[in-house]
């Protein structure tokens, strides 16, 4: 039994979708109404019929590393195979519960581990295709689906039966003789007992049943109106002039995006951030004006996607959800099994960080603001305006153009001379291309990773180019667990949505998409590097606000300089990049740092003013509730709005990172501190690299992960390292 890791999608940015999308996703939400009118304590029973060995994950798969066999998989394949997934691990579920033998590790805990592989195995597969390939009988599946999935992990652990089980192995632990693992599991699976409700009396349960269930469908609801929110958000013009500033590539682009939607012009889609991608080239300020509206007011237009009165009941349901569960929060009940620990924690340290990062963008604002009033602007710069005059900045401080880098960072060449490359050196690991294995879409690649004995480690998915039909940003999923117990190896997948070359053209990346690559390839060593006995365990299956600090670890190879050197080349001549470029690159290195980490505070303090409300507290009106947040933590810039305004939100409404959202900062603060032990310690070297592998790495959720960090770090995580890093020290940049 395994909660489902619906991929950790972050970076979110556009979402398109075809033209009679809207119209369905309002069928999807009446259906979805329907299922909690008609709520269940179980889920229907698929009848043969419907679920047979036709069905491709009837039985596991015979392919190399069990892959999903997509080319069996059809769309009509998911529904009933999640039907019998649920069914088969309840029937497990209810033979654990009633077995007449004393309960022991083995016949609860171990039998538990090895229940609802069928659900695993089809979960896995939809939920990555359902987001990096959807289409609307998949979008349909989903949302009948997500309250059912919900309801059936509340039946499993709001069942008093198996609970009296889990709990009497736990209080017998210390007598059992487990080895270090299986004891970590036992207080784990004990631990989410509780956390889900365990201890609720019968009438509580079926309130949080209940609670459960609406958020499900309200949380689905929200992704649906903002996916629809965000495409109808989209910049349209058919005035070519007011493009001006854009390349030949992206008006072409903004030409095609009009072609496929059926209308005149040219059309700038949405990116899921506030901030737009184009408004650091677009020299008309009305545009900017413009554009940057659209996005600023996408989910408040007063329409039918309008998500406003879906995040305040959210955030009600929630509040009394925490409550019920005997926590003064949301909050204080979600970060309970996180590092954190407590919202205080995690408010403690994002405003330690405010102080440092908002006098960083004061100055920053102070140079862009000279830039404008240089040129006689007469205005005072608006968030609008920031990209466009921070790039002029960064041209006249840095004399760097985005434009000059990007013909170094060919795609491919980057994945394999740089991502491949850094993997080699610090972890020993080969890739080779495996064209024998399918894929749920053209274009996507796969790779066998041998360990540096050429023993295999792992398959590895790479799908990177935009598509209308993927969800905006950029992510890793599992679509395999790897599990000794299970005899399971990895395979892992990394999504993003690089812009689609035109035919013939190479892929050039921006450094901020190279930085990217990086980033997931880091969550794909995290999944691949496993090495633990129980599923429930092993990989990415880890707090929230650690999960992203191998991530974003893996950032810092980007610019290593022997890394670089190895992958920054030109695509047509082969020539590395002359060295001033390069010591162009490395000084801006803390450029806008300011702003960045203020615009992610922004929205770390909104989420966290969200959801450590009280259940006391009325229904509140976003927009107002933002305001008064924002002020609250002094984070009421004119010129930094936050990274996500409540409205679209998407992390936190839609995937999973509700009070969780700091924890992009709090991995920072481990990342940097991380990289401070390689540079103290010689930096990338095999050794280096195989001791935070076998320490950190392959250990998943083994122990206790403030403890596994500070027995590979020597130390307790600090702020310095992250405070030096970023440019936000009175010092100044440090490298
Ligand atoms: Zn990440």
């Amino acid at each position: 039994m395994r909660v489902p890791d619906h991929g950790r999608p972050e970076l979110l940015t556009s979402v398109l979708a075809s033209n009679d999308y809207t119209m369905l996703t309002m069928n999807i939400l009446i259906i979805a109404a329907a299922v909690v009118i008609g709520l269940t304590a179980s889920p229907a029973l698929a009848s043969d019929a419907e679920f047979g060995p036709s069905n491709p994950f009837f039985a596991p798969s015979t392919l190399p590393f069990q892959a999903p066999p997509f080319d069996k998989i059809k769309d009509e394949d998911y529904q009933p195979a999640m039907e019998a997934g649920m069914a088969e691990e309840r029937k497990e579920i209810d033979a654990i519960a009633n077995n007449p033998a004393p309960p022991t590790f083995e016949n609860t805990i171990v039998a538990m581990e090895k229940s609802g592989q069928l659900l695993q195995r089809v979960q896995a597969a939809f939920f990555s295709v359902s987001a990096a390939n959807t289409n609307p009988a998949l979008q349909k599946v989903r949302s009948i689906e997500a309250p059912k999935l919900a309801a059936h992990q509340d039946a499993i652990h709001l069942d008093a039966k198996l609970f009296q089980r889990v709990s009497t192995i736990y209080q017998e632990r210390a007598s059992l003789k487990l080895n270090p693992e299986s004891l970590r599991l036992v207080e784990h699976t004990y631990d989410q007992f509780v956390h889900a409700g365990a201890n609720l009396s019968e009438a509580d349960k079926t309130e949080l049943k209940k609670l459960n269930e609406e958020l499900a469908t309200l949380s689905n609801a929200f992704s649906t109106k903002l996916l629809a929110a965000t495409k109808d958000g989209a910049y349209v013009t058919t005035d070519k002039a007011a493009l001006a500033g854009l390349s030949e590539g992206k008006v072409s682009g903004a030409a095609e995006a009009a072609k496929s939607r059926k209308v005149e012009g040219f059309v700038l889609p949405l990116q899921n951030t506030t901030q737009q991608p184009d408004l650091v080239s677009l020299t008309d300020r009305n545009t900017r004006e413009a554009l940057f509206a659209n996005s600023w007011n996408r989910a408040e237009r007063g329409d039918a996607n309008d998500t406003r009165d879906t995040i305040a009941r959210i955030a009600q349901l929630r509040a009394q959800k925490g409550k019920l569960l005997g926590f003064s929060s949301f909050a204080a009940w979600k970060i309970e099994d996180q590092m954190a620990k407590t919202p205080e924690a995690a408010l403690k340290f994002m405003n330690a960080l405010v102080p440092a990062a908002t006098a960083k963008a004061a100055s920053e604002a102070q140079d862009i603001q000279a830039v404008i009033d240089g040129q006689r602007g007469g205005f005072k710069v608006q968030p609008s305006d920031w990209d466009f005059y921070a790039e002029q900045v960064r041209k006249a401080k840095y004399d760097l153009d985005e434009e000059q880098v990007k013909p170094y960072f060919e795609l491919d060449n980057v994945l394999q001379n740089g991502v491949f490359y850094a993997a080699n050196q610090l972890y020993g690991l080969t890739f080779k291309e495996r064209k024998d294995l399918p894929v749920y879409a053209p274009g996507v690649r796969v790779f066998e990773v041998f360990n540096a004995d050429g023993s295999s480690l792992a398959l590895f998915y790479s799908d990177y180019f935009k598509r209308d039909n993927k969800q905006g940003g950029a992510w890793m999923n599992s679509l395999v667990g790897q599990s000794k117990l299970l005899g399971t190896k990895p395979v892992v997948s990394n999504v993003a949505n690089f812009p689609m070359p035109a035919p013939g053209e190479p892929a050039l990346l921006t450094s901020d998409d190279v930085r990217t690559m990086f980033h997931e390839f880091g969550h794909a060593l995290h999944g691949m590097f496993a090495n633990t006995e129980f599923p429930s365990l092993s990989g990415t299956s880890t707090a929230r606000d650690f999960v992203e600090f191998p991530s974003q670890f893996n950032e810092h190879w980007a610019t290593y300089p022997t890394v670089f050197q190895h992958y920054a080349k030109h695509y047509k001549t082969g020539a590395p990049m002359p060295a001033e470029l390069l010591a162009k690159i490395k000084k801006s290195a803390t450029f806008n740092k300011g702003y960045d980490t203020t615009e992610l505070l922004a929205a770390a303090e909104l989420d966290m003013m969200w959801h450590t409300l009280p259940a006391s507290a009325p229904i509140q009106k976003p927009d107002a509730f933002e305001n008064e947040a924002l002020q609250q933590t002094h984070l009421s810039i004119s010129y930094v709005p936050p990274r996500y305004r409540s409205s679209y939100f998407s992390h936190i409404w839609g995937s999973g990172y509700s009070a969780g959202y700091y924890a992009y900062l709090w991995t920072q603060m481990l990342d940097d501190d991380a990289y401070q032990w390689f540079e103290d310690h010689g930096g990338l070297t095999r050794a280096n690299g195989d001791r935070f592998r076998s320490m950190v790495l392959s250990r998943g959720n083994t122990e206790d992960l403030e403890k596994m960090y500070v027995a590979w770090r020597g130390a307790q995580p600090s702020i310095e390292p992250m405070l030096k890093y970023r440019g936000l020290t009175s010092g100044g940049p440090a490298k």
